[in-house]
């Protein structure tokens, strides 16, 4: 199985964080553009009340991030359910492929909205 790369995620964009270089502060965005989105958000958050770690959503992307989720849920269950009672090497490998089948649309979501977080914020 492979790990997750050790290191945490930009704050901002979440992409993985390169490795240290040195010994100093633990970096906590990928590059400068994310640590001034980051800064103009908290500001913003401020002057409307909102806590630092709180964020505004479009309801819209909610609902499509809950639906992919909803689905990856079903597929985890349907996947437990077929592997239970032992299976063939067929089964398994359809069950695989219904799993990925499940997993591909989030992985998109996290795209997009990785390239959309990544965008320097237009003016209103
Ligand atoms: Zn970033």
């Amino acid at each position: 199985m492979t790990k997750l790369a050790e290191g945490g995620r930009c704050r901002w964009c979440g992409r993985r964080l390169s490795s240290p270089v040195g010994s100093g502060r633990p970096r906590q965005y990928c590059r400068p553009g994310c640590r001034q989105q980051a800064h103009v958000a908290r500001k913003l958050a401020a002057v409307h009340g909102l806590g630092e770690d709180d964020v505004i959503v479009d309801r819209a992307a909610l609902e499509e991030l809950q639906g992919a989720l909803y689905c990856l849920e079903a597929a985890v269950e349907d996947v437990d359910r077929d592997l239970a009672g032992g299976a063939t090497a067929g089964e398994v490998a359809g069950a695989l492929q219904w799993l990925l089948e499940n997993a591909r649309p989030l992985v998109v979501e996290w795209r997009v909205a990785a390239e959309r977080l990544a965008k320097p914020a237009s003016p209103p």
